[in-house]
């Protein structure tokens, strides 16, 4: 676990160490002494007497008592020296650097255990192994380069992979990002993604801790544990941004359902970050782009003015927003235009983009800025376009855009396109603390992206809706450890959970059905039970209009093979609603909702959530599917009451909560029409872990 000797120790050695810099346990070396650690640093190698002005301890046995051990030696030598340095030196934080271990072969999964057992024994925490390092404002412990200026205000970076954390350092730094500590956690032996956050989280102080997170991820181990963490984070007012890599591996999964189909790993980790209020990112300059938004005033409001002095720039910037969901309201007929475009070059324009012309000033630029703040309140924020063609300077403009940083209530985000030509302005402004972002939409969909994301939902069981647990729990209890479950005990599930469904009764005799139609009243839809995709095989009939067509229906589906009996429902009318769930693995239950039919099918337009869900979270989900229009009705034809859709999503979580049992569950369709939504067809598939 993450401990003092770890962030801020008073002794280091590098065990390795050695005078060439292109090796790891030099490089290390060069690091810590090159980076202001205050404390004493030890080098440890049996073949040198001095090293980067060290004295030299043949082995770690001579050494004086240190808190960490930085290991730059062979995995074999590993195990002999965590016990000598954690039983004899008080070492209580080592980052080992070395790779070898479990990535590499069941012998070195062994050694690595042995390792983690000890250090686990003497309550010390362990980095990697087969990692790059650990930055902290203390010790700069990474064999790689750059290594970012550290500010305890700076960004919080973890990262599970070494290479991918410099290369997302090296997108960061030329933008003005400073950082308060790196974590590159290799194997994740006995420290995490997870457990840094949770220390992070439970060592929280309001005012003196960094604000800003950002994970690199490639496997969430521990899914429940970064929700919690990520949660209580965000709750205590800080930002998360996160990559979450290999999103595909999910899609070839064989799957019996559509859920199955559709709620691959990947959709729970959407789910998962959606619920903790983490922006998820596909790309390194995305993350840091979101970063770069995060260190800016947070955006009240859903509305920005463009500020430029170029018109390409604008366009895109326009586009990416509106396309995103931002607005650019036009300020063209404003009562306080006209006095704005006074003080601007004739040419200008202050409809929104407001451009002030390539040959704008720095005083122009902030009278822009001030009629912004000020006087349009049509517009919450700002995003200012400035670079040059290289033929004049533009410090004035960098000042007037630093001051102005200042002193606005509404952010404002400097696009400083720029870099080569006033290269010296731009590294003028990050010098003063600023960051900026060198390209307008990658900015835009960072914005967006910010914008798009909730605040956590820290949903309880308690914020479910009441259902009838006992009766549910009957239904499990009696089902076989494995399988789906018959129509006629899925029926006891829907109703004791509230779970509006058509009318129905099931049988195997003819005649039986016959008279069951006849008290239900034509017409009646037939389907097969026993297949799983019943239309597929010929196995479901609408529209049945009498008791021949029942019969002679009767008689041709009871052959289709693994026809167990026959079904009647009423005939129900309306669009065509999706909802699943799904358990996966460690992340827990997943619901997703969607439109049936085609759009689950084709356009796979479904969101994913994780119970326990709320309403609110429900509505969200619905309100961000891109048939959602439909939903709302659209062009004359009625659309569903999404309220109640929203209040059957909870009653579904509640049901999933009394049973985890549930592996699988499909209700497609539902039948929605207005105020009533009716579930025909469902499937439940149970697994007893
Ligand atoms: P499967 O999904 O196994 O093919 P369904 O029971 O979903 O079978 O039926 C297929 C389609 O038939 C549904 O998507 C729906 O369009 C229609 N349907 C099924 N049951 C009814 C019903 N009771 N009323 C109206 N339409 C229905
Ligand atoms: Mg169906």
């Amino acid at each position: 676990m993450i401990n003092q000797a770890l962030m801020s120790p008073r002794s280091i050695v590098v065990v390795g160490a050695s005078n060439e810099i292109k090796k790891p346990g030099g490089k290390v070396l060069k690091n810590i002494l090159d980076n202001h650690f205050v404390g004493n640093v030890y080098a440890v190698n049996p073949k040198e007497s001095e090293i980067q002005g060290l004295e030299v301890y043949p082995n770690v046995k001579e050494l004086p008592q240190t808190d960490l051990a930085i290991l730059a030696i062979a995995a074999k030598y590993c195990l002999e020296t965590v016990k000598t340095l954690a039983y004899e030196k008080g070492t209580k934080a080592f980052i080992i650097l070395s790779a070898g271990f479990s990535e590499e072969s069941h012998e070195g999964e062994v050694l690595e255990n042995e390792i983690v057992k000890i250090i686990n024994e003497t309550g010390g925490c362990l980095i990697g192994p087969n990692c790059i390092g650990v930055i902290t404002p203390h010790h700069a412990s990474a064999f790689t380069t750059p290594v970012p200026t550290m500010d305890p205000k700076g960004i919080d970076f973890i990262s599970g992979s070494g290479a991918t954390a410099v290369f997302i350092m090296e997108s960061g730094i030329p933008k003005g990002l400073t950082f308060s500590s790196v974590f590159s956690v290799g194997n994740s032996a006995q420290t995490g993604v997870e457990e840094i956050l949770e220390y992070l989280d439970t060592t929280y102080v309001h005012g003196e801790s960094s604000l800003i997170k950002l994970l690199y991820l490639e496997t969430i181990s521990n899914p429940k544990k970064l929700l919690k963490h990520a949660t209580s984070l965000i709750n205590k007012g800080c930002k998360i941004a996160a990559i979450k890599a290999g999103s595909s591996e999910a899609g070839s999964r064989a799957a019996s359902s559509h859920t199955g189909a559709l709620a691959s790993s990947d959709v729970a980790v959407d789910a998962l970050f959606r619920k903790a209020g983490i922006v998820r990112c596909s790309g390194r300059e995305e993350l840091t782009a979101v970063a770069a938004v995060f260190v800016h005033k947070e955006l009240q409001g859903k509305r920005i003015a463009i500020i430029t002095h170029a018109g390409g720039p604008a366009v895109m910037l326009t586009d990416v927003l509106s396309n995103g969901g931002i607005e650019i309201p036009s300020l063209k007929d404003h009562p306080k235009a006209p006095q704005l475009l006074e003080k601007l070059f004739a040419g200008s324009s202050v409809a929104n983009p407001i451009d002030f012309l390539a040959t704008g000033t720095a005083q122009q630029l902030g009278n822009i800025i001030d009629a912004c703040e000020n006087d349009f309140d049509e517009v919450d924020g700002m995003a200012v376009i400035f670079g040059s063609p290289g033929l004049f300077e533009v410090y004035d403009v960098y000042d007037v855009l630093h001051e102005k940083m200042k002193t606005c209530k509404k952010p404002i985000f400097p696009i400083l396109p720029s870099v080569i030509n006033v290269k010296n302005e731009i590294d003028y402004f990050i010098g003063k603390g600023r960051v900026f972002f060198p390209d307008e939409v990658v900015f835009g969909n960072a914005l967006c992206r910010v914008a798009d994301t909730l605040k956590p939902a820290a949903t309880t069981l308690a914020d479910l809706p009441v259902i009838d647990k006992a009766a549910i729990r009957k239904v499990i209890d009696e089902a076989p450890s494995e399988g789906y479950i018959s129509p006629a005990q899925l029926g006891i599930l829907m109703d004791a959970a509230g779970i509006p469904r058509v009318k129905e009764s099931v049988s195997s005799s003819k005649d039986e059905l016959v008279k069951c139609a006849e008290d239900m009243g034509y017409p009646v839809v037939m389907k097969v039970v026993g297949p799983v995709h019943k239309s597929d095989v010929g196995g479901v009939v609408l529209n049945v209009m009498d008791s021949d067509t029942l019969s002679r229906e009767f008689d041709r589906m009871i052959k289709i093979p693994e026809t167990t009996a026959i079904l009647i429902q009423t005939m129900a009318s309306g669009m065509e609603l999706f909802l699943g769930a799904k358990r996966e693995d460690d992340f827990g239950q997943m619901i997703l909702c969607g439109m049936g039919g085609i759009f689950v099918e084709v356009i796979k337009d479904v969101k994913a959530g994780l119970s326990p869900l709320k309403k609110s979270e429900a509505l969200e989900m619905i309100r961000s599917l891109k048939s959602y229009k439909l939903i709302q009705g659209v062009r004359g034809k009625e659309g569903v009451d999404e309220e109640l859709f929203a209040e059957i999503l909870t009653r579904l979580s509640a049901l999933l909560e009394a049973a985890p049992e549930i592996f699988e569950m499909d209700l497609n369709p539902l039948l929605g029409k207005g105020k009533q939504i009716i579930a025909v067809d469902a499937r439940c598939n149970i697994v007893k872990k």
